[in-house]
């Protein structure tokens, strides 16, 4: 017979990690399956300064390792493994995950949101070293440099504009000569002193060694092909985030970009209606905030929900 779990968390990102403490202290015994990127976005990154409890700042993937073994020790197990798709139309879930079938009384989804990156071998290279898809995270670092942005639309406005606060010049890039950002947005970068913009341009390449630090973007014009270089510290990517929910569509109410739509701060819906044992937490249901501490803070909540139905079922 197949093992029914009590609860399956889909992530291992902060969200997920806490939810798996919270879940594991409770004596739930969670099973977190990491996914594709174990340790979430935080395992890519350098120095995180706002984490509450690190007054000095502690490195992502440091962060990462400490909850995990806080789960841990509280009895969560971890797999290296992906959901690949859940049926939802019966309590207990069945989740196809590539380890094989896994049957769960509450489900906890944790599987974040990718940033779209523009897929350079330089850029990755560079990742967590000045290049960033996190302004409310990495600007702090660029006091008094030049960066740039890159993007079109209203997310990409923002950040620049954000940006200004701390660079002194911000280039938002741009490989068009149209913007999808809305008038105002535009406008209000396009008459910042501290904004340029360059349309119709493409990055070729990040310059900088690798794992060290970046300085500078060799760039092409799409009209003349002209090449040149803009001397630069630091690279945002504003091409937007793409939430991990393929496995969902149909399943459960998402939003038109894909998140998971919550009521209740967690509970997640079907056609509005709140569909018992399914928890979304962190990024992948918060396209405003995306914060560690904010995904950390949902990942509780989902996990007291989750404590929380397992009771009133009387597991
Ligand atoms: C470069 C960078 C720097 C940042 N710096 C900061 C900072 O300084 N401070 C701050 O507060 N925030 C920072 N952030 C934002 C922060 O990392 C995110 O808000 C946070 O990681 C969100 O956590 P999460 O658990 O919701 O999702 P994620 O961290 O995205 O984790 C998602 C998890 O889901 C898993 N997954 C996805 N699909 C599946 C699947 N099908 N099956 C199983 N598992 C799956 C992935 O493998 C991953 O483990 C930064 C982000 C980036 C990219």
């Amino acid at each position: 017979m197949t093992e029914i779990r009590s609860t399956v968390i889909l992530g291992s990102g902060c969200a997920g990690l806490t939810a798996a403490i919270y879940s594991a202290r409770a004596g739930l015994n969670p099973l977190i399956l990491e996914g594709h990127e174990p340790g979430g976005q935080l395992s890519m990154t350098t120095l995180v300064e706002n984490f509450p409890g690190w007054p000095e700042g502690i490195q992502g993937p440091e962060l990462i390792d400490n909850m995990k073994k806080q789960a841990a020790r509280f009895g969560a197990t971890f797999q290296q493994a992906d959901m690949a798709s859940v049926d939802l139309k019966e309590n207990p879930f069945r989740l196809q995950t590539s380890a094989g079938e896994i049957v769960t009384r509450t489900l906890i989804v944790a599987s974040g949101a990718s940033a779209r990156w523009l897929g350079l071998k330089s850029e990755q290279a560079l990742i967590g070293h000045g290049v960033s898809s996190c302004a409310t995270c990495d600007g702090f670092f660029f006091r008094g440099k030049e960066i740039a942005v890159v993007g079109g639309g209203d997310s990409a406005m923002e950040e620049a504009h954000f940006l200004t606060r701390f660079a002194d010049k911000v280039t938002i890039l741009h490989r068009r000569d149209a913007f999808r950002a809305s008038k105002i947005m535009l406008e209000r970068a396009a008459t910042h002193t501290k904004i340029a913009m360059r349309t119709n341009t493409v990055i070729e390449e990040v310059l900088g060694e690798e794992d060290k630090e970046v300085k500078g973007l060799r760039l092409r014009d799409v009209k003349t092909g002209e090449e040149s270089i803009l001397p630069i510290s630091g690279l945002f990517l504003g091409i937007g985030h793409e939430p991990n929910t393929k496995m969902f569509a149909g399943k459960i109410d998402l939003d038109e970009d894909g998140y998971i739509r919550t009521t209740g701060n967690v509970l997640v819906t079907k056609d509005g209606v709140v569909v018992p044992g399914i928890y979304a937490c962190g990024d992948v249901q918060d396209r405003r905030y995306r914060q560690a501490i904010t995904a950390a803070g949902s990942g509780c909540m989902a996990a007291l929900e989750a404590e929380k139905f397992l009771e009133e079922q009387g597991h």
